[in-house]
């Protein structure tokens, strides 16, 4: 028999709509100049609303974003799929190339885009002839907005729309709550990058899993400052989750330079904020400058967070970096680190260690690894590598408008692509990505443990370590070293310093110093870019 309960549907609409009721007072600030509450923030998406159905923006029509943190762009974020538009927020870091192709391939109806932005995108425009609509946001930098009928400006649309004044909730069928919010793109480090569509129930979902105590456990005492881009993954939804914890979120803008960030945590009293290692890495010497003692929680992933970096925040400011496993296919988050009860009465040493372990999986995710050759399920012995991979309603179970490959199995799990142990208690510790794995005569070396045991070397400020073609053993790693200021470690100090952490014919042949190394568009070290300026350089 079937349950008797209502066919409610899940979707953002009633985020929007409970916080207008709930937390009206509540601010959303904008890199420290601009606090708008909530009942503002949701009158100007009401405008937008209405705006978007002036403009003729077809119901499921892909709405891009090109833009930096900030309150516009969460209007953008609730307006659109609130009325059952789709939200497709473009990594501004992308090439030309990747850009237009995406664009394009989302079939974007309209850009909104950060006028400082316009000189990275409005070159494509001509190109990019199924975009009808061009939204200037607006901002101090200056920037030269082009005279063009396809140019819109976003506060002079809001203030000539009226607010919708009926419910967006109530135009939901229980069916809707499976219509694409959302739409990601995901690098391409193979081929061109492949489009990840989030429904209302699954953002929804992930909303509720990233918010359960003990996992991120937003509560309405927070104040939420995603410096996660909002064109990465949904800043790992945060500014969902911070809008139905009704919590304050702080949007830091355009600037990542370390001191404006903690500036901000400081004087917005910041008790929550979220951010990729680099980033992470980027603020530490700053730390102690300022005063942080209203942060409880800082997440850190996108890629390994090294015991090191979390360890100096530890010290700092008593908050470690606690680790998320996650993907663009996962909506991202997929695992949340930290200790549990069962390591209260372990060595500090012990807390060190599982707190690097990226993590238990949220309530209605499923992990686990299998043997990639065979493909059969491996033990959940802390010792067994295999690849990753997640079943869960807030997982890809496919691309946009692409063929997926062999990405999914027969059984419809996602393959990450990533190797990992599993353990007794659930946790899960990423090895390192297949295609960065080192194999060294027939036996791997992980590149991610490397990394890690360079990094705790008070003089080096990040590490990537590659593979090297080797006649003999087919591949050896090459670690690529940035010093700190003032630094002066040299290539024996270093591997003296891992020889006890690591097996010895894990050292690198070589080690290289570099003054920076290369990111990726979301932020991270780029070892696609890294290996490429080795073979030409
Ligand atoms: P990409 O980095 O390819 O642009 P994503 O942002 O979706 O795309 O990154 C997902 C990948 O990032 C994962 O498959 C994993 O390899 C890596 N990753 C994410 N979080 C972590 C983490 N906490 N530790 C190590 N690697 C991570």
């Amino acid at each position: 028999v079937d349950g008797l309960m209502q066919p409610r549907p899940l979707t953002i609409a009633h985020i929007l709509e409970r916080a207008e009721r709930l937390y009206a007072h509540k601010h959303v600030t904008t890199a420290g100049s601009e606090r708008l509450t909530y009942a503002e923030v949701a009158d100007h998406t009401r405008r937008l609303a209405t705006a978007l159905d002036a403009l003729g923006v077809p119901v499921g029509a892909r709405v891009a974003t090109f833009a930096a943190n900030s309150r516009r762009h969460f209007e953008l974020y609730l307006a659109v799929p609130a009325t059952k538009r789709v939200l497709h927020s473009v990594n501004i870091r992308l090439s030309p190339e990747h850009l237009e192709y995406i664009v394009d391939h989302a079939e974007d109806d309209v850009v909104f885009v950060d006028r400082a932005l316009l000189p990275r995108i409005w070159p494509s425009a001509d190109r990019l002839d199924r975009v009808r609509h061009w939204v200037v946001l607006p901002d101090d930098s200056g920037t030269p907005i082009p005279d063009d009928p396809r140019v819109l400006h976003y506060d002079e649309l809001i203030a000539g729309a009226d607010p919708f004044s009926g419910s967006f909730e109530d135009a939901f069928a229980l069916a809707d709550e499976n219509l694409a919010s959302g739409l990601c793109y995901t690098s391409g480090t193979t081929g061109p990058p492949k489009g990840v569509l989030y429904s209302h129930r699954s953002t929804i979902l992930h909303c509720l899993g990233t918010l359960a105590a003990g996992f991120i456990g937003l509560s309405e005492d927070d104040v939420v400052m995603p410096i996660v881009p909002m064109f990465h993954a949904n800043a790992w939804g945060l500014p969902y989750g911070a809008m139905m914890a009704g919590a304050s979120l702080v949007l830091p803008g355009p600037s990542s330079d370390p001191t404006h960030l903690l500036r901000l945590m400081e004087t917005e009293r910041v008790t929550v904020a979220g951010a990729v290692p680099t980033v992470w890495t980027s603020l530490a010497p700053e730390l102690r400058a300022h005063d942080l003692s209203a942060t409880r929680f800082l997440l850190g992933g996108g890629s390994a967070i090294s015991p090191a970096l979390s360890e100096t925040y530890r010290a700092a400011i008593g908050v470690p970096i606690t680790h998320s496993w996650g993907m663009t296919e996962i909506s991202p988050v997929g695992t949340i680190g930290g200790t549990r009860t069962q390591h209260r009465d372990g060595t500090d040493e012990e807390r060190v260690a599982v707190r690097a372990a990226q993590g238990q999986p949220l309530p209605l995710v499923t992990v686990r690894v299998v043997d990639v050759e065979t493909g059969r399920e491996l033990p959940r012995d802390g010792r067994s590598v295999g690849e990753l991979q997640v079943a869960g309603p807030w997982v890809a179970g496919g691309y946009f408008r692409v063929d997926s490959g062999d990405s999914f199995t027969a059984d419809g799990w996602l393959r990450t692509g990533d190797l990992a142990t599993l353990d007794a208690e659930g946790y899960l510790r990423l090895v390192d990505r297949i295609k960065d794995l080192i194999k060294s005569g027939g036996e791997w070396i992980s590149s991610v443990e490397l990394e890690s045991a360079i990094v705790s070397h008070p003089d080096v400020l990040e590490a990537a370590v590659i593979a090297r073609p080797d006649p003999r053993w087919v591949e050896r790693p090459v670690a690529y070293v940035v010093l700190r200021d003032g630094g002066s470690a040299t290539g024996e100090e270093l591997l003296r310093h891992i020889t006890p952490m690591v097996a010895k014919w894990w050292l690198p042949d070589e080690v290289v110093f570099l003054a920076t190394l290369p990111k990726t568009g979301t932020g991270k070290l780029s070892k696609t870019a890294l290996r490429d300026s080795t073979r030409t350089g």
